[in-house]
């Protein structure tokens, strides 16, 4: 997130901003913060795909009034499906337990004064989701070693920018492993993904930005807003075989199959 930016985008109609940390380094939140308190806006955290990593050596999804996590089952903890929200506020908390549970009301149970749905986690899920937490440690430190290693045998290669390893107030927690062909490589994303497809290795589109999503513009928000960051990111970044099973000999595989794509080019 270009925090820069984001006082340029706020207008009386804004209540809330939401930085999302992504694939590996946390949004710099302290500034994120400070505008937020200057404008009277509520923090949202989507800490997803960053538990576990820290800002300023303070846990991502402790910044937010929410922050929101994902156990989703590429996430560093998976419980099938299901999510977890934290705030510092009683009222918060008891209003987010209602919406989960179709606003039941405990005065008069099948009466609803509110809509709500049905986002309960099952027990199952929550067992497995505690014996992932005690595994979240040694997921990190196998997540940072893949990162790493992708990072030394990826560094200097022409025609990609590689993310930082760590930044001033973040080690690269390297959910995955992405990376952005520069101007100099004549296709897209799109393109280098079908053909590391033909080398056998399956690499993922980074995210499709807020303002292109067709569902968004068919209800008439960001008609003409343009934010190149995003847009750039979305057609020339991609993310290379992360997983906490892949071994080396895959690792090597992915690189070789990079480095002959970009070979054909330059
Ligand atoms: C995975 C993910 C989500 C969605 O999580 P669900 O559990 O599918 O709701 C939201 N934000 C980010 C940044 C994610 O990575």
């Amino acid at each position: 997130m270009d925090v820069a930016k984001i006082e340029e985008a706020i207008t009386s109609r804004t209540r809330a901003i939401m930085p999302v940390h992504t694939f590996g380094l946390p949004v710099d939140m302290t500034p994120v913060l400070d505008l937020a308190r200057k404008h009277g806006l509520t923090v949202i955290e989507d800490a997803a795909q960053a538990i576990g990593q820290t800002y300023e050596g303070r846990q991502c999804g402790s910044f937010g009034d929410i922050s929101c996590f994902s156990f989703y089952a590429n996430k560093h903890i998976a419980t099938g499906e299901g999510g977890m929200i934290l705030c510092d506020d009683d009222a918060l908390a008891a209003r987010a337990r209602s919406l989960r549970n179709l606003c039941f009301k405990p005065e008069r149970r099948f009466v609803h004064e509110e809509l709500g749905w049905n986002y309960r986690m099952s027990n199952l899920q929550a067992a497995v989701g505690l014996a992932q937490f005690e595994k979240l440690d040694a997921h990190i430190a196998r997540k940072r070693e893949l990162g790493r290693r992708y990072e030394s045998l990826l560094r200097g290669v022409r025609g990609i920018e590689l993310a930082p390893v760590a930044c001033v107030y973040a080690d690269n927690i390297y959910w995955v492993f992405g990376l952005v062909l520069d101007e100099s490589v004549p296709i897209d994303a799109d393109e280098a993904r079908a053909m590391l497809a033909e080398a056998g290795v399956s690499a993922r589109p980074f995210f499709w930005p807020m303002h292109e999503q067709p569902v968004f513009l068919k209800q008439g928000l960001f008609e003409g807003e343009r934010y190149p960051v995003a847009e750039r990111m979305s057609r020339r970044g991609f993310y290379l075989p992360s997983g906490l099973a892949l071994t080396e000999a895959q690792q090597d595989q992915s690189v070789a199959a990079v480095r002959n794509m970009l070979a054909t080019f330059l």
